[in-house]
């Protein structure tokens, strides 16, 4: 589950990292008033409006917007809020800006150079264990830098039983060319930063670029978190925060449903249960000849009102010329997934594409004949020849 900048921020903050703060704002007044707040904080004008969509690469479409003057901020403001972000990681329609973030200015000049860093932390799986990489490159192209220089970035693997090591925090520090006030408060910075990382249960940080002040102080000036979803159940707290708007309203209603529904662009719609069985459905779809429009699990329980909504799903797809159900009943018993699809075909009435059911298990013999008897243009099958032999013929 992916995180705001703003709520990621408020996370490491409570964890003692230090951010470059702010208010999150859904209109112009509010903007004003976060800017006001601000400026009574630091004692300085100067404000960014950041919009707080789920995607990086903001400042590259215009979504973040360093403001001098409170007239400026209110422009940059009213032109942010509301519009179709599109950058260099969304697609081409972009993502609706709800709110923005004004935050305090932090690259102010003073006694020495501003500098952006890179930093993550985040599980290596190959290793088996959490990873911080840092490159001294920060800022907006990271990407290229990891293409053109890949010697730039670094990697520190941190051991699970002991955790991120001083000796490990100073040897990055060293690496990033800090010394001196700095240097010690980046030591404090990355090891707050993991704490964090493990208190939460994260499974990516990304903070780029984590800027070193002209009075060499260190700070966050952008922070991307996503959670482990599997380990949302111990954290009510931040399963709370979940934007619903910044994910594919398909998804949403899938999860909704229970059912694991991952959207592809080919013309034949599948049905399963099953991680595995639906990867092979996938797999025998395409040796059909046809390609698979969807990964689909919709688990234990299929019964009418989930096959509903899973229909519902498929059907809003006009690229799907035929949908293939194949339930494997084992604790399911095959005969109430057969009422299920029966009562469900019905209720949906007119089916615009061929419907080909394979069900194989406890009670198939009795399943097949309840879909028989039902008088459905339904084919129902029993083998996975018979199943594939069908596809091959509606997708000819
Ligand atoms: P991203 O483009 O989505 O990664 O958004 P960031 O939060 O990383 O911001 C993009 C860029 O805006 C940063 O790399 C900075 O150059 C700039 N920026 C962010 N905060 C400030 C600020 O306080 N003052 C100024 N002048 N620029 C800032
Ligand atoms: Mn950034």
């Amino acid at each position: 589950m992916n995180l705001h900048e703003y709520q990621s921020k408020e996370i490491l903050a409570n964890y003692g990292v230090n951010i470059q703060r702010g208010f999150l704002a859904n209109d112009v007044q509010e903007a004003k008033d976060a800017a006001g707040k601000l400026k009574e904080m630091t004692g300085n004008d100067g404000w960014v409006v950041k919009a707080q969509v789920h995607a990086g690469g903001r400042g590259k479409g215009g979504g973040v917007k360093f403001s001098p003057t409170m007239e400026k901020l209110e422009e940059n403001a009213n032109n942010i809020i509301g519009m179709q972000l599109v950058t260099p990681q969304t697609s081409a329609e972009g993502k609706k800006v709800h709110s923005v973030l004004i935050a305090e200015d932090v690259y102010y000049p003073g006694e020495s150079e501003t500098k952006e860093f890179y930093v993550s932390i985040l599980l290596d799986r190959a290793q088996g264990k959490n990873t911080v990489v840092y490159s001294t490159e920060g800022g907006m192209d990271i990407e290229q830098v990891a293409e053109e220089t890949p010697h730039l970035i670094h990697k520190e693997t941190i051991d699970p039983a002991l955790g991120l090591q001083p000796f490990q925090a100073r040897k990055i520090a060293f690496n990033l060319g800090l010394s001196g006030a700095a240097q010690k408060d980046f030591v404090k910075f990355i090891t707050s930063l993991y704490n964090a990382y493990i208190g939460i249960d994260a499974s990516l940080f990304e903070i780029n670029p984590v800027l070193k002040t002209s009075d060499d102080r260190i700070i966050a000036v952008d922070a991307k978190v996503t959670l482990d979803g599997n380990s949302l159940y111990r954290h009510k707290d931040l399963a709370e925060l979940r934007d619903k708007r910044e994910e594919d309203p398909m998804d949403v209603e899938a999860g909704e449903a229970g059912l694991n529904f991952v959207k592809l662009d080919g013309n034949v719609a599948c049905m399963v249960n099953g991680a595995g069985l639906a990867m092979a459905t996938m797999d025998m779809i395409k040796l059909s000849g046809g390609n698979p429009a969807n990964f689909l699990d919709v688990g234990g329980t299929a019964d009418a009102a989930r096959v509903k909504t899973a229909f519902d799903i498929i059907l809003r797809d006009p690229n799907v010329e035929a949908i293939l159900i194949n339930i494997f009943g084992g604790i399911v018993r095959c005969d109430r997934v057969a009422q299920g699809i029966v009562d469900a075909y019905k209720e949906i009435g007119e089916f615009p594409v061929p419907l080909i059911v394979r069900l194989q298990g406890t009670n198939a013999e009795e399943a097949k004949k309840l879909i028989d008897e039902a008088g459905l243009p339904i084919h129902s099958v029993i083998t996975l020849e018979e199943a594939a032999n069908k596809v091959k013929e509606v997708v000819a």
